[in-house]
């Protein structure tokens, strides 16, 4: 499952409830967790002192979850390590992870807005809505969310792959690129595409979107077929990009990346 749990409820408040909660706790932006990546009780965090944001950010069921942070070079209390949230991937349950996902975005969305960006002023976060508001000038700052495309296009039993200079070595995927402000997603992934690799495609076809907390992205998917052009690889973005037949492919992305679902998906429509 790569989203939310279908039973978390996201909200955003600064009034904290009674009830003993699921603790989000970031270090820096290293996620506090058990050496066996459960995440902490609350009382294990009692030593850290006083934290520099501690928000409701949802609810699991009827658990309250809590984002709390402390600043970068505060020291683990015993019983607990920091880790990436990255490393954490697979390893802490999946529910935790993309509950802590969230956590991550949204403090470090707190964090760059802790000044009004129009007038300078310090903001005040509101009470019930994740909105950090401005006292001088009433400029009103959200969460970002940044959509991104994804594309894998097929020519036939080939799919069109690539690779950017900073995969793994080896490891080819499908096209991804941010969709530019008063564009829309269709046209991002036509634009995309004739960037990257210099190819012309239609008939896109909707797949799925994956939240992606690196640091406020949303992955759209999309399949497409080729129509024309061949292969020119984008300089300074691409480094390498081949059609692949699906029983020739090259090393992939990891099976929990939405990238890697949407070549497995092409694959199993073109061997069916
Ligand atoms: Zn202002």
């Amino acid at each position: 499952m790569n989203m939310l749990p279908p039973e978390f409820t996201p909200c955003f408040s600064t009034v904290l409830p009674d009830a003993t909660p699921l603790c989000l706790a970031i270090i820096g932006d290293q996620h506090l967790v058990t050496p066996d990546a459960t995440l902490p009780d609350l009382a294990a965090l009692a030593a850290l002192g006083t934290p520099e944001v501690d928000v409701l950010i949802g609810h699991l069921g009827a658990t309250p979850c809590r984002l709390i942070a402390w600043p970068e070079g505060t020291a683990a209390p015993d019983g607990l390590v920091i880790e990436g949230l990255r490393a954490l991937y697979g390893r802490l349950g999946d529910d935790a992870f993309w509950i802590s996902a969230r956590a991550r975005q949204l403090l470090a969305w707190l964090r760059d807005h802790r000044h009004c960006g129009r007038c300078g002023t310090a903001t005040a976060v509101a009470e019930h809505e994740a909105a950090a508001i401005c006292p001088t000038c009433a400029h009103r700052m959200y969460p970002r969310v940044s959509p991104a495309m994804m594309v894998l296009i097929r020519r036939g039993r080939e799919l069109l792959l690539a690779r950017s200079p900073h995969f793994k070595p080896g490891v080819y995927s499908a096209l991804a690129g941010f969709v530019e402000p008063g564009e829309t997603l269709e046209a991002c992934v036509h634009r995309e595409t004739m960037e990257e690799v210099g190819v012309t495609i239609t008939d896109l076809r909707w797949f799925a979107s994956q939240s992606w907390p690196f640091p406020h992205s949303l992955m759209l998917a999309f399949h497409a077929d080729y129509v024309d052009g061949g292969i020119v690889p984008q300089e300074g973005e691409i480094e390498d990009a081949r059609w692949f037949d699906i029983d020739a492919l090259p090393e992939l992305p990891a099976r929990s990346s939405i990238a890697r679902r949407l070549i497995d998906d092409a694959i199993t429509e073109l061997r069916g």
